[in-house]
């Protein structure tokens, strides 16, 4: 019956069917084709997931843990996490009513969207930025407003804030992601003073994604939960302190009325998180400090290393303070779009990095390389682009 399937085809939601699939994941499936590449283009750690972590998952699976957990995840993890905020933040969540263990950060951030907004309400978002939130925004009924923060050194400053609140009277939450990806900007105590200031006289939420709060080089993290306890959704997760991203274990921390309302769209989503993978971040968020600072000794030397070649190469960075991400600007030469350039650097140099106008207003004109990737691996890519940029640039 064809005309059945036709119809049922185009059965599906509305706003699903208006929301993009993601620009960044396609460009990478093309990219992964090409033989001999070198990918620049993943967001994950390169590292493996701490001995200790590792058993104490094989520990769960074989004591016959297996039963649904509590939905807001098992309450030895929520305890951990909130000792973790308090020893790291001096943040006190309590384990009992302010902690949700999500399925990664990324069911943290849809389950706080989709908890919190409802159809015509504004959403700030400083770009370039993830580009995970773009879609959920949207599929929300929720518009979203973009604040481009390229010619300010990649930092929401107080001005375009308060400048986006006056102009979009609806909003009803800010995102705010440091340290940033794509950028790997960190925004110091004084940077986030000065914003929190400004969002504590609207009632507005603040979605904080924090997930990078570990990988940082320059200066200790803070988060604005310190200063907006009641307004902020404070979100992080094991996926890159620990390398755990295939384990999916995130969390969220907020009020308990928030809290309330936001474990309920947890919960109609995905019941409850894994147990094993609950046991093993348990594992790493009480013992395992040491383990993500073993990791940015590694990181900040390939982030020299990426950053010093790039520019001899003749591109600018932005430099990176936090994250695994330098964003880079194409150079004048090639006067070319940042998808065109990426892709000739994939097929003629055979290395993959990330277009920047996928991180929404003032990405274009740039290209996000990670270097969670090996040290052969980064000083190839180097030098493959050198030669690229030698020959097509005209230099
Ligand atoms: N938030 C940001 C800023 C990210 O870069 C990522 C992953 O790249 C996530 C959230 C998703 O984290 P998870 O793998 O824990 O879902």
């Amino acid at each position: 019956m064809p005309e059945l399937a036709k119809k049922l085809e185009t059965t599906v939601n509305e706003r699903l069917r208006q929301v993009a699939p993601s620009a960044i994941r396609e460009f990478d499936d093309r990219v992964s084709q090409i033989p001999d590449i070198i990918k620049l283009s993943l967001g994950e750690p390169d590292q493996n997931v701490p001995e200790h972590v590792k058993q104490a998952a094989i520990a769960s699976i074989v004591a016959n843990d297996s039963h649904y957990s509590a939905q807001k995840g098992s309450l030895p993890l929520r305890q951990a996490i909130s000792q973790y905020l308090q020893r790291k933040q001096n943040l006190n969540y309590d384990a009992n009513n302010e902690i949700v263990v999500t399925i990664g950060a990324t069911e943290a951030i849809t389950s706080t969207l989709f908890s919190l907004l409802n159809a015509g309400d504004e959403v700030i978002v400083p770009t370039p930025s993830y580009a995970l939130y773009f879609p959920i925004i949207e599929l929300t009924g929720a518009k979203i407003v973009m604040v481009d923060t390229s010619q300010t050194d990649f930092v929401l400053t107080p001005a375009a804030l308060s400048k986006a609140l006056e102009q979009h009277p609806r909003t009803r939450l800010i995102i705010l992601n440091y340290p940033t990806n794509p950028t790997g900007r960190e925004y110091s105590q004084a940077e986030v003073t000065a914003l929190a200031q400004i969002i504590e006289k609207y009632p507005v939420y603040v979605l904080s994604d924090e997930i990078y709060s570990e990988l940082v080089y320059d200066q200790p993290h803070f988060s604005i939960a310190r200063l907006l306890p009641e307004q902020t959704i404070l979100i992080s997760g094991v996926s890159k302190s620990h390398a755990m991203t295939g384990y999916r274990i995130g969390y969220l921390a907020a009020p308990h009325a928030t809290v309330t309302e936001i474990t309920k769209m947890h919960a109609f989503m995905v019941t409850a998180p894994t147990n094993s993978s609950q046991a093993a971040a348990t594992e790493a968020l009480n013992n395992g400090d040491a383990d993500p600072q073993a990791s940015v000794q590694i990181y900040r030397k390939r982030r020299d290393f990426i950053q010093r070649r790039l520019n001899e190469i003749g591109f600018e960075t932005v430099s990176p303070q936090g994250a695994f991400y330098v964003f880079a600007k194409i150079p004048e030469q090639f006067n070319q779009n940042d998808n065109e350039f990426a892709w000739q650097l994939a097929q003629q140099a055979h290395v993959g990095c990330t277009p920047g106008n996928g991180f929404g207003a003032g990405g274009a004109g740039y290209l996000r390389f990670s270097y969670a990737a090996s040290d052969e691996d980064l000083t190839e890519a180097m030098n493959r682009i050198e030669k690229f940029v030698q020959q097509e640039g005209g230099q």
